[in-house]
């Protein structure tokens, strides 16, 4: 090596040191001890080949022992962060199933918090003193919210379909419309889960054609269930027919074969009600006479993560009997937020309030104007010369495969950096904020939609740290170390 060579000091001469101990007090001595070995060993890597190459003076031992701890440091603060973070979403997808779709409720946030901190009567009935029913939590609530006789909750929508097809089909027929074999993300695909659910999907009709007759013609000794499947991310136009859920109630009730409707998204409120076009309700899907209704909880619900078998009595119950129930059960937590939520729709007049998805859903285009006006000028202040800020008029869409067609006015800001800044890197700076800030890149420019930007205070105060995250990425992807 030569001779202006760094001096590397020992594990426990850094540890020693003022920096080293304060490493030690925040992380504990097993994890300092771990993390500076890594940064030693790091910086023999790096040696060799930048002593030679450095015309300065090389650093004291002390100095060497610092830039160690602080390495160390660095490396021990990254790991301790939170792997899911709190984020805000403007990418104009209000229910969007990457950040984790509805935004709860104050009320679903208490209940859940008192049920994380104490006991809760999960299988207690309080009054008799004996073991209640898991379900009995938001049973009562969705009967008299959607007029089924009898309801259960699982895990998420997904679960409630593949419960629903072993529980009364399994080793039997399933018929479905070839225009409804859905595929929805995350491999959710349903011929799929029919297969692993243990029924025998038989198709029917054509991809944009499904006629009662084709229904009629399939019905036989093995079938065990007819199902009308939500078309929910995409929509069949032109030279169409489907047959509904009222129609197909009738035959089923004819040939006396159940009829589940699975609703993807679910909504329990009448949209147009909102301003919103209107979607088929769960109440609709029961009031048609499906003998079972699927839907999801944190989708146009606006609750946690759930899925929801309502319906028939006698079909509900053995769902509920299935031994895969035990595997797609709910804990207290959501239990407690679920049920929450559900007694929000007792008053749908408030509901634009209180319910975050409905309020977000709602907020009305200029109100947003308003806060990219208010945004524009410290972005601008902050990012500097070179950088466009243009107000953008945006759409907005519901996401999770509510009507996936129907776009929402909006607004927000387009943000075009100068020709030296990629706009995957200005887009990246964003996400590095100590609240990340998703937005979508279109036209050369980072598209921030403001419909869902809650806490304004909290964005506008990370603004200030934009100039040193884009600095960084830009130094990182110039090679610099
Ligand atoms: C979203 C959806 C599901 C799955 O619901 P999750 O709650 O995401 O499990 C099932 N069927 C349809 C039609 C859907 O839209």
């Amino acid at each position: 090596m030569a001779s202006a060579a760094v001096i590397i000091p020992s594990v426990d001469e850094v540890l020693r040191g003022d920096a080293g101990r304060v490493v030690v007090s925040r992380y504990g001595r097993t994890a300092a001890v771990g993390a500076i070995r890594a940064a030693i060993a790091e910086l023999r890597t790096r040696l060799p080949a930048g002593a030679d190459a450095s015309p300065q003076t090389p650093p004291t031992r002390a100095d060497t022992a610092l830039a160690i701890a602080s390495k160390a440091a660095e490396a021990l603060e990254a790991a301790e962060a939170p792997h899911l973070r709190r984020v805000f979403n403007l990418t104009g997808t209000v229910l969007h199933t990457n950040l984790g779709r509805a935004v709860l409720a104050d009320e679903a946030i208490s209940a859940a918090t008192a049920a994380m901190r104490h006991p809760a009567a999960l299988e207690f009935d309080i009054q008799t003193g004996r073991r209640g029913e898991r379900d009995d939590a938001v049973r009562g609530l969705l009967v008299e919210l959607t007029g089924a006789e009898d309801a259960i909750a699982v895990n998420n929508n997904a679960a409630a379909v593949m419960l629903v097809l072993n529980a009364l089909a399994a080793g039997k027929e399933t018929i479905v419309s070839r225009g409804e074999l859905i595929e929805i993300g995350g491999a959710f695909r349903m011929p799929d889960i029919m297969a692993r659910a243990g029924t025998r999907l038989c198709e029917v009709g054509t991809t944009n054609r499904t006629h009662l007759k084709d229904y009629e013609d399939a019905i036989g000794p093995e079938t065990a269930l007819l199902m009308k499947v939500h078309t929910s991310n995409y929509l069949i136009q032109g030279f169409t027919k489907e047959v509904g859920t009222a129609e197909l109630a009738g035959i089923g009730r004819a040939a006396r074969v159940p009829v589940v409707d699975d609703l993807g998204s679910g909504t329990l409120t009448d949209l147009s009600r909102h301003g919103l076009r209107r979607e088929r309700t769960v109440q609709d899907a029961v009031a048609d006479g499906a003998d079972i209704v699927t839907f999801s909880g944190d989708k146009l619900l606006g609750g946690p993560q759930a899925g929801f078998i309502i319906g028939r009595r006698d079909l509900v119950q053995k769902c509920a009997k299935n031994p895969m129930k035990r595997a797609m059960r709910l804990d207290k937590i959501r239990m407690a937020a679920l049920e929450a939520t559900l007694r929000l729709y007792r008053d749908p007049d408030s509901l634009p309030r209180r319910l975050p998805t409905l309020r977000l859903l709602t907020r009305p285009r200029e109100e947003i104007a308003e806060q990219a006006g208010r945004l524009g000028q410290p972005l601008a202040h902050h990012l500097g010369a070179g950088f466009e800020i243009a107000n953008e008029a945006c759409t907005s869409q519901i996401g999770s495969g509510a009507l996936p067609l129907e776009t929402i006015p909006s607004a927000g800001l387009a943000i075009t950096p100068p020709d030296a800044v990629p706009v995957e890197t200005l887009a990246a700076a964003f996400r590095a904020l100590a609240v990340p800030v998703i937005g979508r890149i279109a036209r050369g420019a980072l598209i921030l939609d403001l419909r869902c930007l809650d806490e304004e205070q909290v964005f506008v105060g990370q603004i200030p740290d934009l100039p040193l995250k884009l600095a960084a990425l830009l130094a990182r992807t110039a090679g610099v170390p």
